[in-house]
C-alpha cells in the first residue's frame, strides 16, 4: 500500500548508501519519496568500509552517526608502511581536530550503514521503500517524471516530480540517457579476503587502516568491527580462479603474517577497478548521484563517501526547488549541483584515488623510497600534514565545491 496518496514526490532508483541517504534527507525536509531497488532487500555486501569525518558530520543530524559509532572502529591514525622493514608514515587526524567533531576515520561496513538508514526510513510515513522493484525505463516532461518498473505483481508505472539516479556503477538510467561513462579500467585486479585473524596483535604498530608495500607487490589491511579485510593484488597473467584458490590466498596471507597454520577465511572475492565519470549530472528532472555518476579506485576509501556528499548536496537543492514558487528554478539548481559536484569527483576523488593507487602499486624500490620520504616530510610538518589530511579526509573537495557558483 502506498504511504503517499498523491503524486507530488521524488523518485529514487537505487537503495545503496547514496539513494538511502538522499531519501533520509528528503523526508527530513518533509518531502515524500518513493525509493525502488531491484534487490529483494537491503544489500548485505560489505563493499565500502571507511567513513571519513565529513560524512560522519552529514549523517549525524539523523542519528545515523551515533549508531555507527556504537560499534564502528575509530581510527585517528592511518599509515603507509614498508612491510619488510616495518618503516611507516603515520597520519594523525589530530591535525584537523579544530575542523571537525570527528577527527578520525570510522571503519564500519557499508552494508550496516545501509541497514541503519533502511530501518529508519521504514518507520517514516513520507518514505515508501520498495525492494524487488526493477527500474525499466523513464519518461520526463515539463510536469514531472514517470518510471516504468517490474515487480513480482507485474509491470507498474510510478510518477514523481524529480528522479534521482542512484542506481550504481552499471546505472540503467545513465544508459537510457545515452551518456558515456568516460574513463578507464585498471589492469590490476584485487582479491578481497575477510578473516577474523587479529593482524594488529601480530604486526608491530599496525593501524586499523594500513596501506602496505611488500617486496613483490602491495596490500592493504583494514580492520572492521568483527574481522579484518585484506586487499591482495595478483599478477596480471593469473586467472581470477587461480587467484581465489585457497592455496594462493594462504600463501599471500603468510607473506603478510607467517603464522604457520591456515588463516580462517570468511569471504573472498575478486574485483576489478575502474575510474569513470559522466559529462554532466543533471538531465532535465533527472539527476545522477554516487556510482551512477562517477567511480574510482577504492584506494583512500572515497567512493561511497563522495556519493554520500552528492546525496547531501542534491537533497538540499531539491528542497530549495520544492520550496520555490519559480517552476523552472530546478533547471538552475540541478545545474549548479552538477557544476559543483562533478569537478570535485574528477579532481579530488578520481584523481586522488588514482594517485594513491599508483603510489601503492609502484614496484620500483627507489621510487617507493622517494614516496616514503616525501610522505615522512609531510607527516612531520604540522602545516603540510594538515593540508594533506584536509584533502585525504575530503574536506578540501567540499570547500572547493562550495566556492563554485
Ligand atoms: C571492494 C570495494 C571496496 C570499497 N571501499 C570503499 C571505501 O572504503 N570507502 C568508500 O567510500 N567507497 C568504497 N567503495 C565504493 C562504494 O562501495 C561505492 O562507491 C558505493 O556502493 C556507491 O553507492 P551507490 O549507492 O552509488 O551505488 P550502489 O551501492 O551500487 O547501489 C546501487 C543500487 O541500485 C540498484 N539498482 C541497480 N539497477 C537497478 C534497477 N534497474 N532497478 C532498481 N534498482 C537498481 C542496485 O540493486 C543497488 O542496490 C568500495 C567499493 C568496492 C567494490
Amino acid at each position: 500500500m502506498l504511504k503517499q496518496a498523491n503524486e507530488k514526490r521524488i523518485l529514487i532508483v537505487g537503495g545503496g548508501p547514496v539513494g538511502l541517504f538522499a531519501a533520509t534527507r528528503l523526508v527530513d525536509f518533509g518531502i515524500p519519496v518513493i525509493l525502488i531497488d531491484k534487490a529483494s532487500q537491503v544489500s548485505t555486501d560489505i563493499r565500502a568500509s571507511t567513513i571519513h569525518p565529513p560524512s560522519l558530520e552529514m549523517m549525524a543530524p539523523y542519528g545515523i552517526t551515533d549508531e555507527i559509532l556504537e560499534t564502528g572502529i575509530k581510527v585517528p591514525q592511518w599509515q603507509i608502511r614498508n612491510h619488510a622493514t616495518g618503516e611507516r608514515v603515520v597520519f594523525d587526524l589530530k591535525h584537523i581536530a579544530d575542523k571537525t567533531k570527528y577527527p578520525y576515520r570510522v571503519q564500519f561496513e557499508q552494508s550496516k550503514i545501509c541497514a541503519i538508514m533502511d530501518r529508519r526510513l521504514q518507520d517514516n510515513q513520507l518514505a515508501d521503500i520498495r525492494y524487488g522493484t526493477e527500474f525499466v525505463s523513464f519518461d520526463q516532461n515539463s510536469a514531472g517524471v514517470s518510471i516504468n518498473v517490474n515487480t513480482a505483481a507485474g509491470p507498474d508505472k510510478i510518477h514523481g516530480q524529480f528522479l534521482i539516479a542512484a542506481d550504481g556503477g552499471a546505472s540503467p538510467i545513465r544508459e537510457q540517457l545515452g551518456l558515456t561513462f568516460e574513463g578507464s579500467t585498471y589492469s590490476e585486479r584485487t582479491v578481497l579476503v575477510t578473516t577474523p585473524f587479529p593482524f594488529h596483535e601480530h604486526i608491530d604498530g599496525l593501524s586499523s587502516v594500513s596501506y602496505c608495500w611488500e617486496k613483490k607487490g602491495n596490500f592493504s589491511l583494514l580492520q572492521l568491527p568483527d574481522q579484518w579485510r585484506a586487499s591482495l593484488c595478483f599478477p596480471e597473467n593469473m586467472s581470477p580462479d587461480a587467484a581465489l584458490a585457497d592455496e594462493h590466498i594462504q600463501k599471500q596471507l603468510h607473506v603478510i603474517c607467517p603464522i604457520g597454520e591456515p588463516f580462517e577465511i570468511y569471504d573472498k572475492r575478486v574485483y576489478r577497478v575502474h575510474q569513470r565519470i559522466v559529462s554532466k549530472y543533471d538531465h532535465g528532472r533527472i539527476a545522477l548521484a554516487g556510482d551512477a555518476a562517477h567511480i574510482n579506485s577504492p584506494s583512500g576509501g572515497m567512493g561511497m563517501n563522495g556519493g554520500l556528499h552528492d546525496a547531501h548536496d542534491l537533497a538540499e537543492k531539491l528542497n530549495q526547488i520544492w520550496l520555490s514558487e519559480d517552476e523552472y528554478i530546478y533547471f538552475d539548481l540541478l545545474g549548479l549541483y552538477s557544476r559543483q559536484r562533478k569537478p570535485i569527483a574528477e579532481e579530488q576523488i578520481i584523481k586522488q584515488a588514482d594517485e594513491n593507487c599508483k603510489r601503492m602499486t609502484e614496484k620500483n624500490h627507489e621510487k617507493r623510497r622517494k614516496s616514503l620520504d616525501e610522505l615522512l616530510d609531510i607527516s612531520s610538518d604540522p602545516v603540510k600534514c594538515r593540508a594533506f589530511l584536509l584533502k585525504s579526509s575530503m574536506f578540501e573537495g567540499l570547500r572547493q565545491a562550495s566556492l563554485i557558483e
